[in-house]
C-alpha cells in the first residue's frame, strides 16, 4: 500500500489548490479525481458559461456595430461553433491546469475515492495510506420537487451545457448568478427568456438596489420575469404558474442552487463547495490557501459577481441590512468620459462608508469584476477612506469613479 502526507478527494479548484500548495511545501500528495482535473468551474461552471457569456456579447455588440461607426452586411452565428469554442477553451485551460498539478509534484489518480478511515482513502483498485485527508468533492445541482432534472425538458446548469441548438423560448427557474448569466447569454442570441423567481426581486442575494436596476435593464431588453411566484403544475410542457400566468417554454432551466455532495465526515477536513458554505470558486482557493498556508481572511468579504454586460459585483453589507449610522453614496456610470466611448454608460458605483471606513461596495458596471478588488483590498486590510484618497487612480477608467465617490465623502 503507497503512503503519503495528504490525500485529496476532488480535483476541483480546492482540491487541486491544496494539493499544489503542499507538494510545494514538500509533502506527498496523492489526488482522486472521478472525472476531470478543474472540477465544476472548469467544465462545468465558471469556465464554460464566460466563454459562452463572451460570444453571446461579442454579437450582441455587432447587432449595434452602427453605434460605433462600423457596419456590416451580415451578421449571424452558428451555435456548433460557440459550442465548439467553448469546449476549445475548457480543453486549452484543462491542458495547463494538469500540466500544472503533474509539475508540482503531486500524483494524480483518476478514480472515484472513499474514505474508509482517517489514514485510509480506497479505489476500486486498492487502498491508500495517508497522513491526513481533505475532501473536496464538491456541489451539484439542486433538484426541485416537482422540477426532476431529465436532460430535455427539465434541464440542470450541467445539462444546459450539451444543447445542440438554441430553444426558442426558454423558462429560467431562479434569478441567482446561474439564472442571471444563463438569461443573459440566451437573451443575447435572440432566444425569447423567461425567468422566474420565488422571492419578491431579482437577484434577492443582492443590495437591493442592484436588483431593482437588473429587474429594469431586463425589461429594456425584454427579457420577461415573475417574481414572488412558483409553479403549480406543468401539462404537456405548458407550465402554469401560481397567480395562473402560464409559459410554454421549448425546455426549464432549473437553476435553483446547489447542494454539497459529500456530507460532513470526522475523518476529513472539508474544503470548498462541499462545506455548502459559500458556494464560489474563488472562495474555495482562499480555504485551501488558508488551510494550507495559514493565510487568515474575512469570509464576509468574499466578494460576488455576475458576468454579462454590464457586470455585477458587490461585497461587504447591502443597502438592506444598514440602519441610518451608514452612509450610502452612488455614482452613475454615465459620469464617466470611458463608459461614454464604450457605449457602457449603464449602471452605478455605490459605497457603504461609517466613520472613515468601507462597510459594502455594490456595483453595477462593465469591468464591474476588477473594480470590486479595489474595495476588497481596502476592506480586508482595514484600510480608511484616507488612505485609498491617497491613491492615484488613471483617467480615463471606470476605476476613477471610485475615487470620486471618495471625494465626495
Ligand atoms: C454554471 C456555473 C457557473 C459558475 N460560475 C462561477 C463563477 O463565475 N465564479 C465562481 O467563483 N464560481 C462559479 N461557480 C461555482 C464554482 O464552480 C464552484 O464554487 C467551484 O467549482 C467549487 O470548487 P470545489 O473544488 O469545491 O468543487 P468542484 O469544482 O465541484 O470539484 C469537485 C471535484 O470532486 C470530484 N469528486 C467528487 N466526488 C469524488 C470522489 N468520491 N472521488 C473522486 N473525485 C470526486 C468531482 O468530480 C469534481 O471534479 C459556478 C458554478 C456553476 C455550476
Amino acid at each position: 500500500m503507497e503512503n503519503f502526507d495528504y490525500g485529496i478527494i476532488g480535483g476541483g479548484p480546492a482540491g487541486y489548490t491544496a494539493g499544489m500548495l503542499l507538494a510545494k511545501q514538500g509533502y506527498s500528495v496523492v489526488l482522486f479525481e472521478k472525472d476531470k482535473l478543474g472540477g465544476t468551474c472548469l467544465n462545468r461552471g465558471c469556465i464554460p458559461t464566460k466563454s459562452f457569456i463572451h460570444s453571446s456579447e461579442v454579437f450582441a455588440t455587432l447587432m449595434h456595430a452602427g453605434e460605433y461607426g462600423i457596419s456590416f452586411d451580415n451578421i449571424n452565428f452558428d451555435f456548433s461553433k460557440v459550442v465548439e469554442k467553448k469546449d476549445k477553451t475548457v480543453e486549452k485551460v484543462r491542458k495547463a491546469l494538469e500540466l500544472s498539478v503533474k509539475n508540482s509534484g503531486v500524483n494524480v489518480i483518476y478514480k472515484e475515492a472513499h474514505i474508509v478511515d482517517k489514514n485510509t482513502i480506497s479505489t476500486n483498485e486498492g487502498n491508500y495510506r495517508v497522513k491526513n485527508i481533505i475532501s473536496a468533492c464538491g456541489s451539484k445541482p439542486r433538484e426541485l420537487k416537482g422540477l426532476e432534472f431529465d436532460g430535455e425538458f427539465i434541464l440542470s446548469s450541467d445539462d444546459i451545457l450539451n444543447i445542440k441548438q438554441l430553444p426558442k423560448k426558454v423558462l429560467i427557474v431562479g434569478s441567482g448568478a446561474i439564472g442571471i448569466e444563463w438569461a443573459r447569454i440566451l437573451s443575447n442570441f435572440g432566444v425569447d427568456v423567461c425567468i422566474l423567481e420565488a422571492c419578491e426581486r431579482l437577484l434577492p442575494i443582492a443590495d437591493i438596489e442592484v436588483s431593482k436596476r437588473i429587474e429594469r435593464i431586463f425589461k429594456q431588453k425584454g427579457v420577461k420575469f415573475y417574481l414572488n411566484n412558483t409553479i403549480k403544475e406543468i401539462k404537456d410542457k405548458v407550465v402554469v404558474l401560481a397567480n395562473g400566468d402560464t409559459v410554454a417554454p421549448d425546455f426549464i432551466l432549473s437553476a435553483a442552487g446547489r447542494e454539497a455532495v459529500c456530507a460532513n465526515d470526522s475523518n476529513c477536513k472539508l474544503l470548498g463547495d462541499a462545506c455548502g458554505k459559500i458556494q464560489l470558486a474563488h472562495f474555495a482557493i482562499h480555504q485551501a490557501a488558508e488551510l494550507v498556508l495559514g493565510v487568515p481572511y474575512n469570509k464576509q468579504y468574499t466578494p460576488s459577481v455576475i458576468y454579462g454586460e454590464p457586470e455585477i459585483a458587490w461585497m461587504g453589507l447591502r443597502e438592506q441590512d444598514c440602519d441610518e449610522s451608514y452612509t450610502i453614496k452612488k455614482l452613475p456610470v454615465s459620469a464617466l468620459g470611458k463608459a461614454w466611448c464604450d457605449n457602457s454608460i449603464e449602471g452605478f458605483i455605490k459605497v457603504i462608508t461609517k466613520g472613515n471606513k468601507i462597510h459594502g461596495a455594490h456595483i453595477i458596471s462593465k469591468e464591474a469584476s476588477a473594480l470590486i478588488h479595489t474595495f476588497l483590498v481596502a476592506m480586508e486590510n482595514n484600510l480608511s477612506i484616507n488612505d485609498l484618497k491617497k491613491c492615484c487612480f488613471a483617467h480615463p477608467t471606470y476605476s476613477e469613479a471610485i475615487y470620486e465617490l471618495l471625494l465626495n465623502l
